[in-house]
């Protein structure tokens, strides 16, 4: 297939184009037409490097609206440069958006007073380590009362780096109404414990 014949929208394959994304990989055949087309909970069991940023990025650009400027959609990543990745990777995406989409990245290791300041100016989508968030939210420098979509990438290294608490405490401030996209390599049992508890019984599944 094409990202065309995925439902792409033309400017994003301008994009694609540009960044050498030619021809869509399989996770990005099987989550693009799916999140674009379902509000439903999903599932993509991929590794790194099968192209899974711009398979959740693109239907979530698609899905934003620019011209809201509330936080719409949260990512929640397992460290500071997965994070920083996944912002630069989005802001390539929209080089030819019509309207600008404004994604912030957040991190531990950073000075919190320049996340802050970062995050008085109008966002639409919030990388995050879950660490860094809670402090954020504490501080109510972020709210999550407009979350639409919440992603979780890398949701084993999650896990396994110790962020069980953090990411039960993040669940539980997002709208229970937002979509949930969760991507893992592997689906442990603590994993699938918070798949049960915090994602819907239908959810969808690809591997
Ligand atoms: P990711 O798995 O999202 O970290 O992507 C790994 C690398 O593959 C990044 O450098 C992407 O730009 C690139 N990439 C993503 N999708 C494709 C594709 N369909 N064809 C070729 N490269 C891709």
């Amino acid at each position: 297939a094409t990202f065309k014949q995925l439902g792409v929208s033309e400017h994003f394959i301008q994009a694609l184009t540009e960044l050498n994304i030619i021809k869509p990989s399989e996770i990005q055949e099987k989550a693009i037409p799916y999140l674009l087309k379902n509000q439903n909970d999903f599932i993509g069991q991929a590794q790194t490097g099968t192209g899974k940023t711009a398979a959740f990025g693109l239907p979530l650009l698609m899905k934003v609206n620019p011209k809201s400027k509330e936080v719409q959609a949260l990512i929640l990543a397992p460290t500071r440069e997965l994070c920083q990745q996944i912002a630069k990777h989005l802001f390539k995406l929209t080089k030819y958006a019509p309207e600008k989409i404004f994604v912030e990245a957040v991190y531990g290791g950073e000075k919190i007073d320049i996340q802050l300041r970062a995050l008085s100016k109008p966002t639409q989508i919030i990388v995050a380590t879950p660490g860094r968030l809670i402090d954020l939210l504490a501080r109510k420098a972020v709210d999550l009362g407009a979350v639409k979509t919440l992603i979780l990438d890398e949701a084993d290294e999650m896990l396994s780096m110790g962020f069980k608490d953090e990411l039960d405490n993040i669940l539980r401030q997002t709208p229970h109404d937002a979509s949930k996209w969760l991507f893992s390599a592997t689906l442990p049992s603590a994993l699938q414990k918070l798949v049960d508890t915090y994602m819907a019984k239908n959810t969808h599944t690809v591997q």
